[in-house]
């Protein structure tokens, strides 16, 4: 009888090299306020300077979504007091964002829906508190580090649908190498507005904000949540009382969402233009520039396809991340055929990284995967053997191929004299099974070939077995 009504705001950090408004350093996990200076702890009389790369990175989201670019935005100042905020005043974009009116194509049940994307601008991250026993300490290492914070319509019709939206954006975002987008270094954060309404009514309800989420299954868990609480309280006339513009955050460890305040208007932030900057212009060459956008993953997916003869769900699986896709790549640029790649990549590779390896930390990379996979091309080892292989190599990634091959002795045979030799032998000691080969019973021929199989314990190449044992038989 309710119909779910979701529309979520992204804040990722673009992986720029340094803060958007200074020079200092963005990188994570170092010693606390190392990469600070006068401007990004906000001292007196230091000024900001725009870092374009930002604005590039901006524009090429802007280009993946089919967005209008604007020309001419602007850089708001947004008042609010927060100890890891130390001008008192986050730099954002308010009324003339960078980048308006976009699309991203979603994916749900087979079914593809369009999600509209109302914006998406430029703003600072603030710093970090670490909350101790009975103090804080405040770490403004982060503190300026360049956010794109889109901000799509509210269009998503379920907790499903809001995963496969935010799936999709962290897939652009890594595809364009725009941003780490990691989810547990907080690169990659979101926060879900949630409201419900009659079946068949058009206007939107109250919507809960909730803060912060940080993973998948937390946000589906949380939009599920605050779904049912408002769903309850709807069916127990405490609608108008329970359910109000608010934020909330998800209490991961009871799975529920928890009032945190009122919801500010955005008259309270006192929005004004920032006056030590210049409205941002993008000038021809600079567009041109940041439109060029790499190939995303959809359109892999139809390639590869296309030119390998793949198979939609392979192929889906190949573009699971940029790094997996780039591994794939590097194989058929070497001329591995296709289909080898995929079952060496997704299966037998992928099966062997466990316990958080990925494949862009996998002992095994994709140089040595090309020597290992043109032994199995070329016949040197089985497929069988190859699988021996590469568990040994998954230890020792080190060591040359072909030396491994060697000293594991998985060396196919397919030197002709050794395979006749017990050829020979075998038809020997079946001649009664050879009579009955040549008078019509066509099935012994696979007989033969086990026998030959089984005597040469699994190092000849079958091949080879197959077209010598057609000779002799002739
Ligand atoms: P704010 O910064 O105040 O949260 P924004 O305009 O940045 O406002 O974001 C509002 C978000 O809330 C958008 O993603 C929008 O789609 C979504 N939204 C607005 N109204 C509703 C509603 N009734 N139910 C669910 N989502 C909504
Ligand atoms: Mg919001
Ligand atoms: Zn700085």
């Amino acid at each position: 009888m309710f119909e779910v009504v979701i529309g979520l705001e992204v804040h990722t950090q673009l992986n720029t090299k340094t803060k958007i408004f200074c020079s200092c350093s963005t990188s994570f996990g170092d010693e606390a306020n190392t990469h600070v200076c006068p401007t990004c702890l906000a001292l007196p009389g230091a000024l900001p300077v725009l870092n374009k790369e930002a604005v590039k990175k901006a524009i090429s989201f802007g280009a993946a979504i089919n967005a209008k670019i604007n020309k001419k935005s602007v850089f708001n100042r947004k008042n609010y007091f927060y100890p890891d905020l130390p001008k008192a005043y986050q730099i954002s974009q308010f009324e003339i964002p960078i980048v308006e009116g976009g699309e991203l194509i979603i994916d749900v049940n087979g079914e593809k829906k369009r999600i509209g994307i109302t914006r998406a601008h430029l703003e600072e991250d603030a710093g970090k508190n670490i909350h101790e026993s009975d103090h804080s300490l405040v770490d403004l290492n982060r503190a300026g580090t360049p956010l794109l914070e889109i901000v799509s319509e509210p269009d998503l019709r379920s907790s499903d649908e809001a995963v496969a939206y935010l799936k999709k954006l962290h897939s652009i975002l890594r595809f364009l190498n725009i941003s780490d987008a990691n989810m547990q270094e907080g690169s990659f954060r979101c926060d879900a507005n949630v409201s419900i309404r009659p079946k068949g009514d058009s206007k939107l309800y109250t919507r809960v904000e909730i803060k912060n989420l940080n993973s998948f299954k937390f946000i589906q868990k949380a939009i599920d949540y605050e779904v049912e609480r408002q769903s309850a309280a709807w069916e127990d006339g405490k609608y108008d009382e329970e359910v109000y513009q608010e934020t909330r955050l998800f209490d991961t460890t009871n799975l529920v969402t928890r009032s945190m305040r009122g919801k500010e208007d955005s008259a309270e932030y006192r929005y004004f233009p920032d006056p030590d900057l210049l409205p941002v212009l993008v000038d021809k060459a600079m567009y041109d520039e940041a439109i060029k956008i790499p190939e995303l993953a959809d359109e892999k997916v139809v390639r590869y396809q296309k030119e390998f003869g793949i198979k939609e769900d392979d192929a889906l699986n190949l573009v699971s991340t940029i790094e997996m896709s780039r591994y794939f790549e590097d194989l058929v640029n070497a001329k591995i055929s296709p289909k080898l790649c995929v079952t060496w990549l997704l299966v037998e590779l992928n099966g062997r990284l466990k316990n958080g390896v990925t494949i862009e930390t996998s002992p095994i990379n994709s140089n040595k995967m090309i020597e290992f996979l043109k032994r199995i091309e070329d016949g040197t080892i089985s497929g069988k053997a190859g699988k021996e292989v590469l568990d040994y190599l998954m230890e020792h990634p080190d060591e040359d191929v072909d030396t491994v091959i060697e000293k594991l002795g998985l060396k196919q045979v397919s030197d002709d004299s050794a395979i006749v030799a017990i050829i020979d032998q075998i038809l020997a000691a079946n001649a009664d099974k050879v009579a009955e080969y040549k008078a019509g019973k066509d099935k012994m021929f696979g007989f033969f070939v086990g026998q030959v199989m089984k005597e040469g314990k699994g190092a000849f190449n079958p091949a080879k077995v197959n077209e010598l044992l057609k000779s002799r038989l002739a």
